[in-house]
């Protein structure tokens, strides 16, 4: 295990932890002074079961005591949630068959649990698990815990992801940043310290397989494939020993408890108990009491192996796959990690080291290891780690020209992907027709500074007042990098997108190269970038008072106020190329002044925004919108 080098002076700072939201367990760490430490519940469990329940006083119960509600209360229990996360009704209508809880009926694609007589979405129940993960962190810490790094599976999509950024918000909790589970697997074993190389992470759970591919550059992780079973895991196994232990009963007891609820629950926590013994011991026995009366079964571990050696050898074909995607032989990986309870299982670990032809990494426990990621990956972003490093992340920032050659920025350097922003535009002529798209990558505040990445036309926008206009830009960067750009006029619909790679052709000279000129010139860019924005607003103003020279609205002024108005128009001209945006923002002030009365007289309410040196508020964010 790596150890850490801590900052003592930020030791003070608040604490972000380090969640794994898993389909079976959740579980919290947190950076200790010698490494990433688990936080036990008050009962001393390491995990969560990620159940959550709600009881009949509204409130909800998590976890282990949810588990035997699924018995007493199936109606109001849900558990796997994760599944459901960010899809549409369409995306889990095979999944949804094999819940047992309730789905809201309806034709919306959002898909709500009814729970008694209430309904939830997905994030909504997730939160319940966050929470009570959240109030274990402070309970062990003292201290009040509002920020946390979560994992996510490396094939999560954009709605995934968003979905669970929702839970964490829900559970007040905010999320800095959502990490690849093999990404965080990959962190705790302390594999970025190797900075380059090939790492297979083997993922086996409770009911999901995922087999993840990355290639470790620079202390950056990339996801070359990931592959896997969203149906194939430990619960496999249970139903296999369950069924054995369901016939073996129904012979000696001479009764089927097959359809009891309550007795099949209690078989399967006892073959469950069995089967986790035999990843340490070579024979165990299944051992149920109920209503009475005692089954036992001895199991020994070679029997059991035979019984799962198919639903292990399931797991090879999409390892098989992801190295066929990666364009990757076994022996081109060098490092193999174990993540999930599953990998205890001493047949699943041989299946793994023969198949790579190398000894997995199985010092730390496989269902903690990604939590501890997280942990590691929280400390980093806390500034608790001396040794930054970049994970999954975008490596220059991502943005789009606006009017007077400044950069808008939709999406930052170092955001994790995949990754989305989106913005709404507006125009800055009246009547405009068209509107360029110029997507510019770096750090600097001017497009002429930056990398120029695509052009093109969004055609044939509805002709409107300059500033009318709302044009929405959306930036995509999907798992591998690409980056797909759409823009769309909100008023016609119409839209037009493109594909670009952003990283193509970029040493990582030239990126550090980037970054690095982004701070030597940050004061003088900045100076720029404002003096240009004042101009752009110089420019409205003064064509907002031409247009009103023109009007009614000017003849209905006096002599003296006309006079005003001109001075000031004269005023801002003269330092309309000034270097000192103060300068130019205070002329236009006095302009703003000097045409109140005739802002006042006017009807037009685009020219009256115009000349109040407003900008239009978007509806829905209350962003100030800008103008190509
Ligand atoms: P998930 O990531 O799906 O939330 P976990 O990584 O916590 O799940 O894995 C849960 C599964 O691991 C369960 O099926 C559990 O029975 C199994 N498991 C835990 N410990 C052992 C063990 N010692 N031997 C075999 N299986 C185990
Ligand atoms: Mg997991």
């Amino acid at each position: 295990m790596s150890t850490f080098q801590i900052d003592f002076s930020s030791a003070r700072k608040r604490r972000i932890i380090g969640i794994d939201l898993g389909t079976t367990n959740s579980l919290a760490a947190f950076m200790d002074l010698t490494g990433p430490e688990i936080i036990p519940g008050a009962d001393g469990s390491r995990m969560a079961p990620s159940i959550v329940s709600l009881a009949s006083d509204g409130s909800f119960v998590v976890g282990e005591a949810a588990r035997r509600l699924l018995i007493d209360a199936p109606e109001r229990t849900v558990y796997s949630v994760k599944r459901l996360m960010g899809r549409g009704r369409e995306d889990v209508a095979e999944e949804l068959k094999l819940f047992p809880f309730r789905i809201a009926e309806g034709s919306e694609q959002v898909i709500r649990l009814a729970l008694g007589d209430r309904l939830f979405t997905p994030p909504e129940i997730s939160a319940q698990i966050l929470k009570e993960l959240k109030r274990r962190a402070e309970q062990h810490l003292g201290e009040e815990i509002t920020q946390a790094v979560i994992t996510v599976p490396a094939y999560f999509n954009d709605a995934q992801r968003q979905a669970t950024r929702d839970a964490g918000r829900i559970a007040g909790l905010e999320v800095l940043r959502l990490v690849n589970e093999p990404t965080a697997a990959s962190l705790a074993y302390g594999l970025d310290k190797r900075r380059e190389g090939i790492v297979a992470v083997y993922d086996l759970g409770g009911g999901t397989f995922d087999i993840s591919i990355l290639r470790l550059h620079e202390g950056i992780f990339e996801v070359l494939s990931t592959n896997g079973d969203t149906h194939l895991g430990g619960d496999d196994i249970d139903n296999r020993l369950l069924a054995i232990a369901l016939e073996d009963i129904a012979s000696e007891w001479g009764e089927d408890l097959s359809y009891n609820g309550e007795a099949v629950q209690t078989i399967r926590q006892a073959v469950i108990r069995a089967k986790e013994e035999l990843s340490f011991q070579p024979a165990t026995v299944i051992d149920v009491e109920y209503r009475g009366r005692r089954y036992q079964r001895e199991l020994k571990r070679e029997l059991f192996e035979n019984l799962i050696r198919d639903i292990v050898d399931r797991t090879l074909g999409p390892c098989r796959q992801a190295m066929r995607d990666a364009g990757l032989e076994p022996e081109q990986i060098d490092e193999v990690v174990l993540v999930g309870g599953s990998t205890r299982i001493p047949l699943v670990r041989r299946a793994v080291e023969a198949l790579f032809q190398s000894k997995p990494h199985s010092e730390l426990n496989p269902d903690e290891v990604v939590a501890l990621g997280a942990a590691v990956q929280a400390a980093i972003l806390a500034g608790d780690v001396q040794d930054k490093l970049l994970l999954d992340v975008t490596p220059l920032s991502l943005g789009i020209e606006t009017m007077g050659g400044v950069v808008s920025r939709l999406i930052h350097r170092n955001s994790t992907i995949p990754a989305s922003a989106t913005e709404v535009f507006t125009t800055s002529v009246d009547g405009q027709r068209n509107v360029l798209i110029h997507v510019v990558q770096g750090e600097r505040e001017l497009v002429k500074d930056c990398r120029s990445l695509a052009r093109f036309d969004l055609k044939d926008i509805e002709p409107m007042p300059a500033g009318m206009a709302r044009i929405e830009v959306r930036f995509l960067i999907d798992a591998n990098g690409i980056l797909n750009v759409t823009a769309r006029d909100l008023r016609s619909g119409k839209e037009q997108s493109i594909e670009v790679k952003p990283s193509y052709g970029l040493t990582e000279e030239q990126v550090e190269a980037m970054i690095r000129e982004s701070y030597e010139k940050a004061e003088e860019d900045l100076n720029e970038r404002q003096a240009r924005e004042a101009r752009v607003e110089a420019d409205n103003i003064l064509a907002a008072v031409e247009k009103a020279r023109v009007s009614d609205a000017w003849l209905d002024l006096t002599e003296e106020e006309r006079a005003a108005v001109d001075a000031a128009i004269n005023e801002l001209q003269v330092v309309y190329h000034s270097s000192d945006h103060r300068l130019i923002r205070d002329r236009i002030e006095k302009l703003d002044a000097a045409t109140r009365r005739l802002a006042e007289n006017l009807m037009n309410t685009a020219v009256r925004q115009a000349l109040k040196g407003a900008r239009i508020e978007q509806e829905k964010t209350g962003n100030d919108v800008e103008r190509f």
